[in-house]
């Protein structure tokens, strides 16, 4: 399952963050997955179920948001939103536009409790 080694490579991070942090615990994820990402929300949160076992994250929840598809016109230079089965200029129609946003999978936000108050980052 795809999802599965996102999940793990997900998971690599999230530990990472917390032993620099100092924390023993982590108590939520947040995810930004774009519509382009080509990533099942509804898998890689059963893949989250698995992974998270024996690791800081055990109890952490996770939420999952989706962000908009944006693009921009090679040709007029506009930028705004598109769809994902249209991705065209919002403005003049054409083809020949860039992803600017939309296929992106990116940890927004970490919560993490039990941090080492001499070395613990507070926000
Ligand atoms: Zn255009």
């Amino acid at each position: 399952m795809h999802e599965m080694s996102i999940c793990q490579s997900l998971m690599d991070q999230v530990e990472q963050i917390a032993a620099e942090q100092g924390a023993s615990r982590v108590d939520s994820i947040v995810l930004s997955i774009g519509p382009l990402a080509g990533v099942e929300a509804d898998l890689l949160s059963r893949a989250f179920e698995v992974a998270r076992m024996d690791t800081v994250a055990e109890n952490a929840e996770l939420e999952i948001k989706t962000g908009p598809i944006i693009v921009e016109c090679r040709k007029c230079g506009t930028r705004g939103e598109a769809r994902v089965n249209r991705l065209l200029c919002p403005s003049c129609g054409d083809w020949q536009v860039n992803l600017v946003e939309g296929d992106e999978l990116l940890l927004l936000r970490l919560e993490v409790s039990g941090i080492d108050t001499k070395t613990g980052v507070e926000e």
